[in-house]
């Protein structure tokens, strides 16, 4: 790996930075021909209503089975899919698996769905997830799309346009990861959302004065302004103790459950409400 820098001389990679664009070009390369129907997964985290206790919905978390890499992280897959110019693939093919997982649940529960930022600002737009949504006999108030703030930096008036499609349909959506990157509260006002998730690393400096201050103004204001707060990232029974002072809404994070395999949710569920009885008692 070596190339010319801007005075011709020529530069070596260090050996990191070279494995890494080896990797990239690895996965982009078995992305491009892997059967994401079968190498596609999700695994499912629940989000809690904090005034009830009770399991509102899951969350799906996409997962890449690569026959030839293991097990790959969306963070790393989803980027790469991105500029291979996959991801629209990726996205219907987790869209209908999720669906069709949502048959086994009970009706009250609902599901948190991660759109990219390129499946609300490409050219087709939203149309064909709208397709699967109607396809798939789900009623769309039970769906909630999370959307990050980088799609709205890319191109707002594309992103708040696929948005109110969505909305249309009667789908929620929420802004995900608040707080972190181009965060401008001068946009949340003029999209359509329902909610608002602050990012974990609030949550994990909540110890300290400032980060605290930060999450009680944020929940505040999403009050004020008639959205609904969630938390993600709760890891300790302090933290979810002082979110629940601040009159955060609902919550997400291992202190409930990790997000897990599908055919463990009936029994998660049917768990939660026993010792929800049992309290009650
Ligand atoms: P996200 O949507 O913000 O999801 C939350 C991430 O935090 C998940 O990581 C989850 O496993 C992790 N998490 C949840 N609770 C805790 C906790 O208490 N402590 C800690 N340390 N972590 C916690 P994951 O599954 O690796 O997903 C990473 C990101 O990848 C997601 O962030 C989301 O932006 C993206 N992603 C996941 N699935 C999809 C998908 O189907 N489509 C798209 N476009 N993006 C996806
Ligand atoms: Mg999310
Ligand atoms: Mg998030
Ligand atoms: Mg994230």
């Amino acid at each position: 790996y070596a190339k010319r820098n801007l005075r011709g001389q020529t530069v070596l990679f260090s050996d990191k930075h070279a494995a890494e664009i080896r990797t990239q070009t690895q996965i982009e390369r078995h992305l491009l021909s892997a059967d994401l129907e079968h190498e596609l997964i999700q695994l499912f985290q629940p989000i809690v209503d904090l005034k009830t206790g009770r399991v509102l919905s899951f969350e799906a978390l996409a997962r890449w089975y690569s026959p030839q890499l293991g097990l790959v992280a969306p963070d790393v897959f989803i980027p790469v899919a991105e500029r291979a110019g996959l991801i629209g693939g990726v996205t219907r093919v987790l869209l209908e698996k999720a669906l069709r997982e949502m048959r086994n649940w009970p009706e009250e529960i609902g599901l948190s769905f991660n759109l990219s930022a390129h499946d609300i600002c490409a050219a087709e737009g939203v149309v064909r997830l709208v397709a699967i949504v109607n396809a798939s006999g789900i009623d769309p108030r039970r769906i909630d799309f999370e959307i990050t703030e980088t799609a709205m930096a890319h191109d707002f008036v594309k992103a708040r346009q696929s948005m109110q499609m969505l909305k249309t349909l009667g789908c929620h959506l929420s802004l995900d990861d608040f707080g972190t990157g181009y965060s401008s509260l001068s946009y949340v006002h003029r999209l359509p959302l329902d909610r608002i998730k602050v990012d974990r690393s609030f949550v994990t400096d909540i110890e300290n004065d400032c980060a605290s201050k930060v999450v009680r103004s944020m929940t505040g204001l999403c009050s004020d302004m008639g959205l609904k707060s969630i938390i993600e990232g709760v890891e300790t029974p302090e933290q979810l103790g002082r979110l629940r002072e601040m009159g955060c809404d609902m919550a997400q994070g291992y202190l409930f459950a990790k997000p897990m395999h599908p055919s463990m949710i009936a029994g998660y569920l049917a768990d939660t409400n026993r010792l929800k009885a049992n309290h009650a008692v």
